[in-house]
């Protein structure tokens, strides 16, 4: 490990507290947290980390993952504030994985170019959102991809066209173990009007049905069918504002489980046992997580674990 600090150009941060890369404000301490300077330095880092058997997480800017109390026995890599270039050729957008979501529409919106309007106030980098397949309100990030960048283990480089990447709901096939490079998108002209009339739209249905004055990581379950969301059954299991510790169902979106201080991630998968316990009881459905988990036992989260 001191050895692949040593060869790291861009920042290492030892013995990191996963608490500051994660908007839960919750997990423990990862052996190393890195930002590499490029991709050339990326590509060093992986390379050694295969050869040597060192476990590598890769995170974006931590808005959909819950970090186990115990921490992280390897090193997490993010290529927020590294990988930040953007670049439009008319409808043709450039990115890589380390650019903000919302800084993405916010310059798309500038260019007059209309498709990521209602992921405005999505937080996150865009490689978690191409992971994730994140959307809202019937929009998703894979409808405007053109194709992916994408690094191996081994340091190789691949472009990966749209139509071999599968996305659906809350998931992309991507595997684990690639690492998201950049991404090209097409998004057609339109007029600036309509484009800030969809934007504020979708800005004022977040802030009514999220509760966006607490720590969270957005949707914890995905919703187990088109028209029956995770949230509402929640709700109808009464389990609206029940707390473990300072993690509280929220009593604004029910599916948001949101940190009133000083809540740990023991507190959140306790919440998670509940809910999903309460869930299957009275409408025999299992609740399927949306947020990525490190560092856990998958029993941790089961409802008789
Ligand atoms: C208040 C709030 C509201 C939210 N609303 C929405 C919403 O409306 N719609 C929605 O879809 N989501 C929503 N989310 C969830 C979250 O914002 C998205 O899932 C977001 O796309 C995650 O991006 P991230 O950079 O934070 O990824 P992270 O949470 O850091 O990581 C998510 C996954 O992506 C992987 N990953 C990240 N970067 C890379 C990379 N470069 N290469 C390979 N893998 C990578 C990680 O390994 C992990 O598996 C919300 C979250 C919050 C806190």
């Amino acid at each position: 490990m001191a050895e692949l600090i040593q060869l790291v150009q861009g920042t290492v941060i030892e013995n990191e507290s996963m608490s500051r890369h994660s908007s839960f404000g919750i997990g423990g301490t990862a052996s190393a947290y890195i930002t590499p300077k490029n991709i050339d330095d990326l590509s060093k880092i992986l390379r050694f980390a295969n050869q040597h058997g060192i476990q590598i997480y890769f995170i974006g800017s931590g808005s959909n993952i819950l970090v186990s109390d115990n921490g992280l026995d390897g090193i997490v890599i993010s290529p927020a504030k590294a990988l930040t270039k953007l670049s439009f050729d008319k409808g043709i957008i450039e990115a890589e994985s380390g650019v903000m979501l919302g800084h993405l529409v916010k310059e798309t919106s500038k260019q007059n170019l209309t498709g990521f309007e209602s992921l405005g106030g999505v937080p996150g980098t865009l490689g978690g959102a191409l992971l994730m397949n994140a959307g809202a309100f019937g929009s998703e990030i894979s409808n405007h991809l053109i194709s992916l960048k994408v690094m191996e283990m081994n340091g190789e480089i691949r472009t990966m066209m749209r139509d071999e990447i599968e996305f659906s709901y809350r998931q992309s096939s991507l595997r684990k173990d690639v690492f998201i490079l950049s991404a090209i998108f097409e998004l057609e002209k339109c007029e600036p009007e309509i484009i800030l009339e969809k934007r504020l739209k979708a800005s004022k249905k977040r802030k009514s049905t999220q509760p966006l004055k607490y720590r969270s990581a957005g949707s914890v379950f995905k919703n187990p069918q088109p028209n029956l969301a995770a949230g509402y059954l929640i709700d109808q299991v009464g389990l609206k504002g029940y707390r473990v510790g300072d993690a509280e169902i929220s009593k604004k979106h029910a599916n948001f489980f949101i940190n009133r201080g000083k809540a740990n991630a023991s507190d959140i998968t306790a919440l998670i046992r509940i809910a999903r316990k309460k869930v299957e009881i009275e409408f025999n459905i299992m609740l399927e997580l949306e947020i990525k988990t490190y560092g856990f036992n998958a029993s941790e989260f089961m409802p008789h674990g």
